[in-house]
């Protein structure tokens, strides 16, 4: 009897125990993580003013995604532009990766800016399943880590291991730049789609000077051979352009009435593949 609950009672401890260690484990796991297992995303040296280049690194066994866009957005709350917005696709990467973008002249909106105490910089990575990965920084912190950057994309790349086999390509999808807010109550026009006077800029495929453009209704669109999977065309018109892992298709029951929308995509497309009739 005395020898049973002996046995008893030694089987209940080392059970005990395991279950006190699993519960150790688990929290040093989370805490590893914690500190260790965080995505990073590292300013590297572009090769001029108007480009981006990031490299960036996350647990993808963790969290798979296939990263490819990238948006940085300055809050500019005191300064002559209150806000700027760029915005890049690139081809989808499902493991870390670096990577430079070309911007254009609105980037450099953000690294001419002099409240660098007061202004923010928010960068984010965003994948095709909708994962987003934020970072945000004071502008100072941003323009510093920018000018400062000596590791160019190869040398990211090399240092890592990472072999980039195929090419990277970019899309730059969107720019936004606010002007700065009126003083007082003075009636000035501000330059924004709502307003009547600048509508012509605003419509139809994404403004500039042209004069505002009629839409009109296709009857066919099609993607020729060539296609990259940047992605803008979905970004633009996901109604319509699907872009599957290794190509780009239009959806059965795609819209045709938005001619204006699907020029606009026609003319992001880096390969110029895509092509439309109209009706
Ligand atoms: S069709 Fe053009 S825009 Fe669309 S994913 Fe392919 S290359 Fe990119």
């Amino acid at each position: 009897m005395n020898t049973t609950l002996i046995a008893l009672a030694i089987a209940l401890l080392v059970v005990t125990g395991m279950i006190v260690q699993l519960g150790i484990l688990s929290l040093l796991s989370g805490a590893f993580f914690f500190l260790f297992g965080k995505s990073k995303l590292d300013v590297l040296k572009a090769s001029d003013d108007e480009s981006f280049a990031f490299g960036y690194r996350w647990n993808n066994s963790r969290e798979p995604a296939k990263f490819n866009h990238v948006v940085v957005r300055l809050f500019n709350p005191f300064g002559k532009k209150t806000q700027v917005t760029v915005s890049s696709d690139y081809a989808a990467q499902d493991s870390d990766f670096a990577v430079e973008v070309k911007f254009g002249p609105a980037f450099k909106d953000i690294l001419d800016i002099e409240n660098l105490d007061s202004a923010t910089v928010e960068v984010e990575i965003k994948s095709k399943e909708g994962i987003t990965q934020s970072r945000q920084m004071k502008a100072r912190k941003f323009i510093e880590a920018y000018r400062g950057a000596t590791q160019t994309v190869e040398e990211f790349n090399g240092e890592f291991g990472y072999e980039k086999p195929k090419k990277f390509y970019h899309q730059t999808s969107r720019s936004f730049i606010a002007d700065p807010i009126p003083e007082g109550n003075i009636p000035v026009g501000l330059r924004i789609s709502a307003n009547p006077q600048f509508a012509g800029e605003f419509a139809g495929n994404g403004g500039g000077d042209a004069a505002a453009q009629e839409n009109f209704a296709v009857s066919k669109v099609w993607i020729e051979e060539g296609c990259i999977v940047c992605n803008a065309c979905e970004g633009i018109y996901p109604e319509v352009f699907e872009v599957t892992d290794t190509n780009c298709v239009i959806r059965p029951d795609a819209p045709l009435d938005n001619g204006l929308l699907i020029l606009e995509a026609a003319e992001a497309c880096p390969t110029e593949v895509i092509k439309f009739e109209k009706a």
